[in-house]
């Protein structure tokens, strides 16, 4: 599963989690483990896609997420998004 990382707009904590493509948005309404406060936002640096995004010369667009949400629909959620 892909990891994505969250950063705490209050206290600038980053939270890692590794989530199902489609659970991505959830951590950003549980409370910062750090301060408590609900303010966590997704960070778009994302470990565990290709080597090109790894390396931050490219970032993903709405377009290639939206591409990427839809392929996990069609895999019924379970997409194998390990192997990137
Ligand atoms: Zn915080």
């Amino acid at each position: 599963m892909p990891t994505y990382n969250y950063k705490c707009e209050h206290c600038g904590t980053v939270v890692e989690r590794i989530l199902r493509v489609a659970d991505y948005k959830k951590p950003e309404s549980e409370p910062c483990p750090h301060c408590n406060v609900h303010g966590l936002r997704q960070v778009i640096h994302t470990v565990g896609f290709t080597d090109s995004y790894s390396l931050g010369r490219i970032q993903p667009s709405d377009e290639w997420k939206g591409f990427i949400r839809d392929l996990d629909r069609k895999n019924k959620g379970n997409a194998g998004f390990t192997t990137w």
